[in-house]
Order: structure tokens, then sequence, then C-alpha cells
């Protein structure tokens, strides 16, 4: 089953560990600096990017980057 993770653009401070960790799913945005969901994983209609549809295959990568980012920004559902 896919499942929902989100990024919290106010509490994100752009570190970076969530793109290197798991690029299929992060990345910058180069507006702001901070963290967004890529564009195919963007859920519709999410205009601020920051809430993704993901599949499965890759709840290893987003859990492992939810725990390791420093202001807890990443959530999952
Ligand atoms: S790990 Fe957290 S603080 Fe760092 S860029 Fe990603 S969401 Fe932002």
């Amino acid at each position: 089953m896919p499942f929902e993770v989100k990024v919290d653009k106010d509490t994100c401070i752009g570190c970076g560990v969530c793109w290197s960790m798991c690029p299929e799913v992060f990345e910058m945005d180069t507006k702001t600096g901070k963290s967004k969901v890529v564009n195919k994983l963007v859920k519709e209609d999410d205009e601020s990017k920051s809430i993704g549809v993901v599949p499965d295959e890759l709840k290893d990568c987003v859990s492992q980057s939810a725990s390791s980012c420093p202001t807890g920004a990443i959530t999952m559902s």
C-alpha cells in the first residue's frame, strides 16, 4: 500500500539529510533551500509540494530520513 509523507516546511532547516538519504522521494526546493517532495510523488493538488504519496518499496528510506531529520520535520501516515 502506498503511504503518505509530509515535510513540515516551517520546521525544516534545509540540512540536506533527507535528500541525501532518500533522493527518490526528497529534493531541495531551489526557491527556499528547504526540503520538498519530488514532483512525480507529490500528492494531487498539493501546491506546496510538501505531501507525497510514496510506494511501499521506499518506506525504509523515508522512515530512516524521518528518524534522522534533526528537527522532526518528516512525518509518515
Ligand atoms: S532532514 Fe529534515 S531538516 Fe533536513 S532538509 Fe530534510 S526535512 Fe529539512
